[in-house]
Parts: C-alpha cells; sequence; structure tokens
C-alpha cells in the first residue's frame, strides 16, 4: 500500500485547463472520492495518477517515487472501470486469473488465488461462465476480483457502478466499501453520485472546472460546505438557498426570512443556506416566516413540501402523513442551529 501525492499538477489541451495546479494527498489506506459535475477534471486527474495521460506540469508521486516518466504497468495500480473491460471468449475464472498468469503464477497456486478473490465478491458459484452470461452488477464484480487478485499498492475506480441498475448499485456499493474494510488498500474512486461518495469515502475532493473546491470529510462537507458551489452540490433535494442582506449579524429576504446569524462584519448581499431536513412545518404564524403551500410530494419515508415566500421557494421535510392542498399558508421554522450564509459576492461562506 501506498500515498498517492499531486503536487502543483495541471493538465492542459492546448488553451484549455482540465486540471488547474492541483495538490492532493492521498493517504496510505485512505478512501479518496473525486466528486463533481461532468467535465469538472476528475477522470483526468485519475488517468494521470494512472499514468494513461501525462501531465503538463506538477509531480505525481505513488509512495516515495516520483512516477510521471513511468508507464501505466510499472505504477502498481489496478484499474475498474465502468465499462468492465473483461475478455468475452474467457471464463470469469479465467478472467479474474488473468493478471497472475501475466505474473507467471501457475496451476494449483493461481487457482486458490482466484477462488478466494471470487469469494470476496461472492462469485464463488460463477466461475466457469463466460461474461455474456452474466448480469451488469456480476461482471463489476469479476471486474473487481480482478483487481483484488494483482494486490495493487492503489485500487483506481472510474464510475465503477453507473452501468448498474439502482438495486444492483446499491449492493455493489456496499461490496466495495467492504472490500476496502477487509483490504486497506489505497483507493481513489471517481464518481459525480453524491451518495456514492458520501458513502464511500473518508475524505471527498469536490471538484468544480479543474479545481478541488473543497476536501474533507463526507460529514463535514454535509454540514459545513465551503462555498455556494459545494452546498449546492450536495444533498438530495439540494440545500435551499435564498438571497437577501446581511448586517448586523441579520439575513433578512423579501418574504418575511429574518434569522439571527451572530455573525459580525460582514455587511452586504448575501445567500442564506438551510436543508430540506432543518426546515420543519407549522401552522400559519407559528414559524419563522409564513409560506404558500406549492407542491406536496410523498418520497415513501417522509414528505417534501415547497412552499413560496415572496420570492424565495424553500423545500422543507415533513413527517410523512402530512398533507395541504397548494395554495395553503402554512408557517416555516428553521433550525437556527444549522444555518448556512455565504457571501453573495465571493461564494464562501461565511459562518
Ligand atoms: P465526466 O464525469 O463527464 O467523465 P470528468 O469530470 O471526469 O467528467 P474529464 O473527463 O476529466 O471530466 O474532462 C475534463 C475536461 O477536459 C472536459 O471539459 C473534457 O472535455 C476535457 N478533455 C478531456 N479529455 C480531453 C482531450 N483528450 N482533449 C481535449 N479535451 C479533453
Amino acid at each position: 500500500m501506498a500515498e498517492v501525492i499531486l503536487r502543483n499538477v495541471t493538465k492542459r489541451w492546448g488553451g484549455f485547463v482540465a486540471v488547474r495546479d492541483q495538490s492532493l494527498t492521498v493517504k496510505d489506506g485512505e478512501f479518496m472520492v473525486l466528486l463533481g459535475p461532468s467535465g469538472c477534471g476528475k477522470t483526468t486527474t485519475m488517468r494521470m495518477v494512472a499514468g494513461l495521460e501525462e501531465p503538463t506540469s506538477g509531480d505525481i508521486l505513488i509512495g516515495p517515487n516520483r512516477v510521471n516518466d513511468l508507464p501505466p504497468r510499472e505504477r502498481d495500480v489496478a484499474m475498474v472501470f465502468q465499462s468492465y473491460g473483461l475478455y468475452p471468449h474467457m471464463t470469469v475464472a479465467d478472467n479474474i486469473g488473468y493478471p497472475l498468469k501475466l505474473r507467471g503464477v501457475r496451476g494449483a497456486e493461481r487457482q486458490r488465488q482466484i477462488e478466494a478473490a471470487a469469494a470476496k465478491v461472492e462469485l464463488g458459484d460463477l466461475l466457469h461462465r463466460k461474461p455474456r452470461e452474466l448480469s451488469g452488477g456480476q461482471r463489476q464484480r469479476v471486474a473487481l476480483a480482478r483487481a483484488i487478485v494483482r494486490r495493487p499498492q492503489v485500487f483506481l475506480m472510474d464510475e465503477p457502478l453507473s452501468n448498474l441498475d439502482a438495486k444492483l448499485r446499491v449492493s455493489t456499493r456496499a461490496e466495495i466499501k467492504h472490500l476496502q474494510y477487509e483490504l486497506g488498500v489505497t483507493t481513489i474512486y471517481v464518481t459525480h453520485d453524491q451518495i456514492e461518495a458520501m458513502t464511500l469515502a473518508h475524505r471527498v475532493a469536490v471538484m468544480s472546472q479543474g479545481e478541488i473546491r473543497q476536501l474533507d470529510t463526507p460529514e463535514a462537507i454535509y454540514d459545513r460546505p465551503a462555498d455556494l458551489f459545494v452546498a449546492g452540490f450536495i444533498g438530495s433535494p439540494p440545500m435551499n438557498l435564498v438571497r437577501g442582506e446581511h448586517a448586523s449579524g441579520v439575513f433578512t429576504a423579501a418574504g418575511g426570512l429574518r434569522a439571527a446569524t451572530r455573525i459580525a462584519g460582514h455587511r452586504g448581499a448575501a445567500m442564506l443556506g438551510i436543508r430540506p431536513e432543518d426546515v420543519t412545518v407549522a401552522p400559519a404564524g407559528a414559524g419563522d416566516l409564513d409560506a404558500s403551500v406549492y407542491a406536496v410530494e410523498l418520497t415513501g419515508d417522509s414528505v417534501l413540501v415547497t412552499a413560496q415566500a415572496g420570492e424565495a421557494r424553500l423545500i422543507a421535510k415533513a413527517d410523512r402523513a402530512w398533507r395541504a392542498e397548494p395554495g395553503t399558508t402554512i408557517g416555516l421554522k428553521l433550525d437556527a442551529t444549522r444555518l448556512h450564509l455565504f457571501d453573495a459576492d465571493t461564494t464562501r461562506r461565511l459562518n
């Protein structure tokens, strides 16, 4: 196992900067998720670690070694991609054992390692099958088992769950989480799915336009997003963001929203953020502000209430039995301990 270090890494294509002056240390045994919208540079970052793309400038280290000039096969990394990369004419066993064959591991020893890896991802009964006789989730697990037998210093995974249906995605995600627990291999995992990032990562690097906007634990990123981009990207439904004015420790917005922020020293346009689960519904007049019900949606375990207050449209999470007709006036209560305040101009967090 090993640390992976990026030092001031930049990748340009002509005048276009895909990754900008990025520095990142993935600790030995850490599960690091690169999270961001399409085109933010996460795949490019990972491909540079793999050796499939050359940085324009900066250094990449795996363990103590600078690997910029090493070809992919000498970097001791194993890759798992969204397309499984299995050989269609080979059985599951031969696919898993292929890296061993290349390394000259033979006979009973090869068989033993194939079976051990297959057991880890619960493929033991399918070793004689061909890839076309497997479900998407089973194919993905073959790809994982093949990565396991390599015993690499680093796993690199690029959207490995994106081809799976919702149910398989959840079970294979748990598979990957358990593998990390069991093997403890340093992992860099690329996804645009915030749930995958939150559930799998020790730390998440949230990226936008080639830069890391926040690098922290899933809890910290959810509870204290560093700027408006991270605040809007993490959380489903997304955080409510209301534009208004902030002065003398009080935020005010059209529509009657007023909230004490305890922040001195900031004056001007601001965005107040509050997550739907931190907004509760109350009878009209009994909350922090009144609002008019716009839509009521049952999600299964709760009800999402969208309500209009002046210019602002807020989503609250209510008990699953809660109902009201659109147009009804209700109160909304904001949990004062869970407010987020951002400077509207710099977009940075203020509290
Ligand atoms: P996705 O989730 O869509 O894969 P990503 O965050 O992984 O997105 P990258 O694949 O890293 O994004 O791409 C980053 C940017 O670099 C994109 O704007 C992309 O169009 C651009 N890019 C990627 N490869 C090349 C290339 N070979 N030549 C020119 N531009 C490229």
